[in-house]
């Protein structure tokens, strides 16, 4: 059961071979047993599962059946949880009660998918290794000691090494499909406005998405549908259907032997330039010839601008946002506040100080910078422009292809520390993943190879606005095709 996929899970559940309960209290015991050493969690919800499972319970034995109900999951802790603490990973927000649910934790309780908890993430999700969390670094399961990637290494981590089967994530510039790729799982990011960001806790708004991560594309596609969807709370989510993706996928194709005939994928060549790892070079040939053979034809397509600005421009960009946005945790309506101050000015200083981690207060820092009198047209502007070029990229390249074939970072996960002191490397380790967030456009990553050390090795697939689906139903043969995505990290006994 541990290792069934979603829809193996939503079989025996509507069989009533196993009830929601019984799935939940396996998934717990597999929490108590592995979590001291991965730290995937920050909170475990018991009780809220227990009644949340029961309650799916009640539904199955009314002979109510719908694709979600009863299965476990967790969400990363930015998305606010009414009576469930939410802490964004940082001590600013350590007892933190929301008194409301995200839009996507009501879709999923009104789903019936019962969560465990909250999962690990770089504080306020700036980071790519989840080691800026006021909670500590979560390890990859594939190997103690190195990250799961970041910022939503804690989902990431928790699917790898089965502690759920699911998890949300969020991705503003990278946060799902590069811990997916370091975990060896499958993650996918939609089209900006697809997800709804009321009560997604806010870094930088205009590229901040919520995603999903599952072992596969079939196991994304179910959580990804139920988490999509019009939402008037935000003004950003986009007016039309959600996509329907589960059943894309489970359409047979017309050729069974070269599923993927037709397709074009495009081939940046400045991505597989200079500064890939060996194995990264290695993994993704073989994927690449993969794609070949199931019929795709590969083309090479330029990413100029989105391979050379996109690291300036989102750093600029996003602190920007993230120093407006994070104005809010000022000590007074909630969040931390400093016990020693004189007066207001030092509350304010004191509070934030206190509360935010270095790298959170380095970026407001930034923000604050290239937002003020003087420096606003020389950087913030410019970064805009920037963005602009970036996205013309893109919108040239799919003329040429229907998605794009890229690697997700350039190196497999580092050793916890290895690049903590080095903020710079740290940013540089985003450059494949950033554009797209600039672009607003939907990214897969699958798995596709390990490296000699035996880390996973993830695949990109980008795509036009809306085009989920197909994103999901290439991954998916690529996945018929392959077993990269059942391969599972051996953990260490408790
Ligand atoms: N690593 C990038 C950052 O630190 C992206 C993080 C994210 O997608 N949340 O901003």
């Amino acid at each position: 059961m541990i290792d069934a996929s979603v829809a193996e899970l939503r079989q025996a559940l509507d069989a009533r071979k196993v009830s929601a309960t019984e799935l939940a209290h396996l998934f717990l015991n597999r929490i108590d047993a592995h979590d001291a050493a991965i730290h995937a969690f920050i909170t475990v919800d018991r009780e809220g599962a227990l009644a949340a499972a029961a309650a799916a319970d009640e539904r199955l034995a009314r002979g109510e059946r719908a694709p979600l109900l009863g299965i476990p999951f967790a969400h990363k802790d930015i998305f606010c949880t009414e009576g469930v603490r939410t802490t964004c990973g940082s001590k600013m927000l350590e007892n933190f009660i929301s008194p409301y649910d995200a839009h996507v934790v009501t879709l999923l309780k009104e789903a019936g998918a019962v969560s465990l908890g909250k999962l690990n993430l770089d504080e306020f999700a700036m980071g790519s290794s989840t080691e800026t969390s006021y909670f500590g670094a979560t390890h990859n399961p594939w190997r103690a000691g190195y990250v799961p990637g970041g910022s939503s290494g804690g989902s990431a981590a928790a699917v790898a090494a089965r502690l759920v089967p699911l998890a949300t994530g969020t991705d503003t510039g990278g946060s799902v499909r590069q811990p997916a790729a370091f975990c060896g799982i499958t993650g996918i990011k939609p089209t900006y406005g697809t997800v709804s960001r009321y009560g997604m806790i806010a870094y930088a708004s205009s590229c901040d998405q919520g995603g999903a991560f599952g072992a596969s594309a079939q196991d994304c596609a179910a959580l990804l549908e139920a988490m999509s969807g019009f939402d008037e709370r935000d003004s950003t989510s986009l007016n039309r259907p959600a996509p329907q993706l589960r059943a894309a996928l489970d359409a047979a194709p017309q050729d069974a032997a070269r599923p993927l005939a037709g397709l074009r994928l495009g081939v940046p060549v400045e991505f597989f330039r200079d500064g890939l790892h060996p194995d990264v070079v290695r993994a993704l040939g073989d994927a690449r010839r993969q794609y070949e053979a199931l019929g795709a034809q590969c083309v090479e397509i330029s990413l100029e601008h989105a391979a050379r600005l996109a690291i300036p421009a989102y750093y600029v960009l996003a602190s920007a946002e993230a120093s407006s946005n994070l104005s809010r945790y000022d000590g007074v309506r909630y969040g931390h506040r400093a016990a020693d101050y004189d007066d207001l000015d030092s509350m304010y200083c004191n509070s934030r100080s206190e509360g935010f981690g270095a790298e959170v207060r380095r970026r407001i820092l930034i923000g604050a910078y290239v937002l003020s009198h003087g420096y606003y047209d020389a950087y913030y502007l410019q970064a805009q422009r920037l963005r602009r070029l970036i996205a013309q990229d893109f919108r040239a390249a799919f003329e040429r292809c229907d998605l794009i074939f890229a690697p997700v970072s350039p190196t497999p996960a580092w050793k916890i520390g290895e690049k903590a002191d080095d903020p710079v490397a740290m940013y540089l380790a985003d450059i494949h993943t950033l554009a797209v967030n600039l672009a607003g456009l939907p990214g897969l990553s699958h798995p596709c190879g390990f490296s000699e050390e035996g880390l996973p090795i993830g695949a990109q697939l980008i795509g036009p606005h809306f085009s989920e689906v197909r994103l999901l139903e290439v991954a998916h043969r690529f996945q018929q095709n392959t077993d990269w995505h059942c391969r599972r990290p051996v953990l260490s006994a408790a």
